[in-house]
């Protein structure tokens, strides 16, 4: 029998410890083998007109992952761990570029037509950022009005000054800013000043809570401030008429959720372009 250690420095081997450290182990070189394969992939959900019959007007790009097994992976599986890896940067570049030449695509039939594209945090501290989306708008040619970076607030906050700054650059570029899950953070309202933001996306657990009939809710609130700084507001996480419906009531503008399209390959989006384009021009 093993001799009990005085100071407690003696390690015996812990399976548990083993199989968690292998199975990150793995995890970890299995992203970077699909970062290798390409097997990454932009999904578009599109962002509607509340005002304008519900036609679409932009989409927002999400990214996933391909998986030869494991088929298609949601980015909440490996954005962490992406992030740990130190991919992000190089994995967001490209969703970004792939994104602005989808863009300009869809702006033949749709002039204006915008593109949304997620900034992690790891992003937007990189000192290259913005040589990156300078560089993407002139490749691509997108027009730089029509793209919207999103940033969660907690990734806005971190530094504020620092953020501050980089998003002045950015929208120096003419691009414009969305603060993403509005209102989910922490002081999110005195820095709304602070901050140069175009847009304000109203989280979906607010959508969801709105009351079916009359009453206050946090939604209103939000629309409200929106106002108050001339920013412009997407509802998000839309999963019904009745919320549709309320939130065009209430002034949201835009809004993005399953009602109207969950995020969908670019080809899903085209046809629906197509479709949209074709009642246009039979209402005409
Ligand atoms: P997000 O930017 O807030 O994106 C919206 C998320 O809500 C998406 O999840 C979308 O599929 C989901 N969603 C849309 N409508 C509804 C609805 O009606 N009901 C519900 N329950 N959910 C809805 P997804 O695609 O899994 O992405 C999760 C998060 O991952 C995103 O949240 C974003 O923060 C991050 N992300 C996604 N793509 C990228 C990327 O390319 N770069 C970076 N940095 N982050 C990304
Ligand atoms: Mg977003
Ligand atoms: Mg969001
Ligand atoms: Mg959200």
């Amino acid at each position: 029998r093993a001799k009990r250690d005085g100071g407690g420095v003696a390690r015996r081997f812990d399976p548990v410890l083993f199989a968690k450290a292998e199975q990150r182990r793995l995890a970890e070189h299995d992203l970077m083998r699909g970062l290798e394969a390409g097997e990454f992939e932009v999904h578009y959900q599109p962002i509607v007109d509340l005002d304008n019959g519900g036609i679409t007007v932009g989409v927002e790009a999400l990214v996933r992952w391909r998986h030869p097994e494991k088929g298609l992976v949601p980015p909440a599986l490996f954005l962490d761990l992406a992030e740990q890896l130190g991919q992000v940067p190089r994995l967001g570049g490209w969703v970004l570029e792939e994104a602005c030449r989808q863009a300009l695509a869809w702006q033949v039939q749709f002039p204006g037509f915008e593109m949304n594209v997620n900034l992690s945090a790891s992003q937007l501290t990189n000192p290259k950022l913005i040589q990156e989306v300078r560089e993407v708008l002139e490749r691509t040619g997108l027009p730089p009005r029509d793209l919207v970076l999103e940033l969660t607030e907690s990734v806005a906050l971190t530094d504020l000054v620092e953020s501050a700054r980089v998003l002045s650059q950015l929208k120096e570029l003419g691009v414009r800013i969305a603060l993403d899950d509005f209102g989910t953070g922490f002081s999110s309202l005195s820095h709304l000043s602070t901050l140069p933001v175009d847009v304000v996306k109203i989280d979906r657990s607010f959508v969801q809570a709105m009351p079916e009939t009359g009453g206050a809710s946090v939604a209103e609130a939000v629309l409200h401030i929106a106002r108050t700084f001339n920013l412009s507001p997407v509802a998000e996480g839309v999963e019904d008429a009745g919320q549709a419906e309320r939130l065009k009531d209430l002034g949201a503008g835009r809004a993005q959720g399953y009602h109207f399209a969950r995020p969908m390959p670019a080809i899903g989006v085209t046809e629906l372009l197509d479709k949209q384009s074709a009642e246009v021009k039979l209402e005409m």
